[in-house]
């Protein structure tokens, strides 16, 4: 599975976050599987779809996608220098699909800061140099090398371009993924550079910039184009415990439609190029989930290696014109259910029945 790595400076909130992401894996009923490793924390990819889907088809069970976080604890300053803690703290990022960077900007005298000051643009700043210069050391290793490729004709010149621009990004202090509509991310796929993973921006933050749109808007614009999600970390963690019930008024409470972890979820799944597709009977109404772009035999494989392999057709009805139907017969009549062939492109939202020979 994809995971989002969860990074950030010491006392900035990430293991009273990630203590609310893995309490809730813990709730999570339908995570089936025994070995949850202690810095995995598996979401729920909230999804109100799946509701009305079981109300139509009066499933007995609702099984959302999910979405993993890592915690990738560890020093940051210096790491790209390589020693022990750090080397290790990058190779965790480097196995990780999105990153996740929690940003303080609460305010608590109690709690102290590293630097000694609340300040969200030069702890962003302290976090990315390490990856840059990380990233950077990777570009000086690999691009003599290609060099001599290019000119023995044994690489195409078009990488080693890809690499100089990459090169001239970093050195501007910028990260590959800020840049990555100016640079051809294809030729740089094979480096796995840190930078270039997708990033989200969690700020921990207190009333002051949960109340507050304009801050968030400051906030937003200064990591753009990331997606920032702001949350309350300590909240997270006394909202995991509460029921749904219970949880609902606290944040209705604070003014907020959605826990900081519902919107993580989102935000991250999204972040990861990830879409879903749902299926619905009596057993189960559940949400599978696929890259974007994947093609209805790449989706019927999420579900069994045979769907794909047997693939026929797929039966396929958006969940919007299944609603407004009101039943999977009511949306047959009206014509509104699908056939499609091996070509389809996936839309998430896509309410499908498989159709397989073994
Ligand atoms: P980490 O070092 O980044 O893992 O930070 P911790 O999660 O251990 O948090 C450091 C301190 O900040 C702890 O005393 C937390 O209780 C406190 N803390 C974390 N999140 C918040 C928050 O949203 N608001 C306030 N006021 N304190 C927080």
């Amino acid at each position: 599975a994809l995971t989002i790595g969860i990074v950030g400076l010491p006392n900035v909130g990430k293991s009273t976050l990630f203590n609310a992401l893995t309490r809730q894996t813990i709730l999570a009923a339908n995570y089936p599987f025994a070995t949850i490793e202690p810095n995995v924390g598996v979401v729920n990819l909230p999804d109100e779809r799946l509701d009305k889907l079981a109300e139509i088809f009066g499933s007995a069970k609702i099984l959302p996608a999910t979405v993993s976080f890592v915690d990738i604890a560890g020093i940051v300053k210096g790491a790209s220098e390589g020693e022990g803690l750090g080397n290790q703290f990058l190779a965790n990022i480097r196995e990780a699909h999105a990153i996740a960077q929690v940003v303080r900007v609460f305010e608590d005298e109690n709690v102290v800061h590293v630097d000694g000051r609340v300040d969200p643009a030069s702890d962003r700043e302290t976090i990315n140099t390490e990856l840059i210069l990380a990233d950077m050391q990777t570009l000086e290793n690999a691009i003599p090398k290609l060099a001599k490729q290019v000119s023995g004709k044994k690489a195409d010149k078009a990488t080693l371009d890809a690499y100089l621009e990459a090169q001239k990004v970093l050195e501007e202090g910028n990260t590959v993924f800020s840049a990555a509509s100016s640079l051809d991310m294809e030729q740089l796929a094979g480096l796995n550079l840190l930078t270039a993973k997708p990033q989200i921006y969690v700020f921990n933050a207190d009333e002051g910039v949960l109340g507050s749109p304009e801050k968030q808007a400051e906030l937003a614009a200064l990591v753009a184009p990331a997606q920032a999600v702001f949350l309350d970390a300590k909240m997270e963690s006394e909202l995991v415990e509460l029921s749904e019930e219970e949880a609902r008024e606290m944040l209705e409470l604070n003014g907020l439609e959605e826990s900081g972890l519902d919107q993580l979820a989102r935000v991250g799944f999204q972040t990861l190029g990830l879409q879903t597709y749902l299926t619905a009977g009596p057993k189960e109404a559940r949400a599978w989930t696929v890259p974007q772009g994947a093609t209805a035999p790449e989706a019927a494989g999420v579900i069994h290696t045979d769907f794909q392999r047997g693939f026929i057709k797929a039966e396929i009805v958006s969940f919007e014109a299944l609603v407004a139907a009101g039943s999977m017969n009511e949306a047959k009549s009206a014509g509104k259910v699908r056939m499609e062939g091996k070509d389809y492109v996936m839309k998430d939202g896509d309410v499908v029945e498989f159709r397989f020979a073994v």
